[in-house]
């Protein structure tokens, strides 16, 4: 039998993609759940058209509700260039059975991201991929890497993605026989 379909934020694989040029590799996920799953990297920042290395973005209270904007000028609002970005690859993803993603990151962070207002953050948000991805993947399992790191939460993961897949395939073979 095929091996579930799991995308992972680039950078977690030791792709060099991140704002700064480097990457967050991990070796839980590139060793240990590459033996579980078949990994699929993707990074939506450098999708979306973005340079490597570029200024960092940061999650952003304005008066259009929580916007992406740069760091350094914050008059420069990427919310719209990376979430137009993201539907042409709905159709790929739709084959996922799950996704590992960057934890605290403005486009790939489950939740508890920064949310600035002034110079400080006063509440914490979604990044913006990981917001599309739960509004048009509904269901899909998906972690942050730091949760790897605990063995009962990487089990239940495991056997989330299984389940993901089985009913996936089922699917599948109702709507085709
Ligand atoms: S956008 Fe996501 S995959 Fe890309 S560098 Fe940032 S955290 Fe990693």
């Amino acid at each position: 039998m095929s091996k579930p379909i799991v995308g992972v934020s680039s950078c977690l694989l030791g792709h060099a993609v991140r704002y700064d040029g480097d990457h967050k590799y991990d070796s839980k996920i590139a060793d240990s759940l590459a033996q579980a799953f078949e990994l699929q990297a993707f990074c939506p920042e450098v999708n979306s058209g973005m340079s490597i290395p570029r200024p960092p973005i940061q999650l952003r209270q304005t008066e259009r509700g929580i916007r992406c904007v740069r760091v350094d000028y914050h008059n420069i609002d990427v919310t719209d260039q990376l979430q137009q970005s993201f539907l042409p690859e709905l159709q790929w993803m739709s084959g996922l059975h799950g996704f590992i993603l960057k934890a605290n990151s403005p486009s790939c962070g489950i939740e508890r991201v920064k949310v600035f207002d002034g110079d400080e953050y006063q509440r914490t948000g979604t990044g913006l991929f990981a917001q599309f991805i739960r509004q048009c993947l509904p269901g899909l399992p998906l972690v942050k890497e730091s949760q790897l790191e605990d063995r009962a939460l990487r089990e239940q993961f495991i056997q989330d993605v299984q389940r993901y897949k089985s009913v996936a395939s089922f699917a599948v073979e109702t709507n085709s026989s």
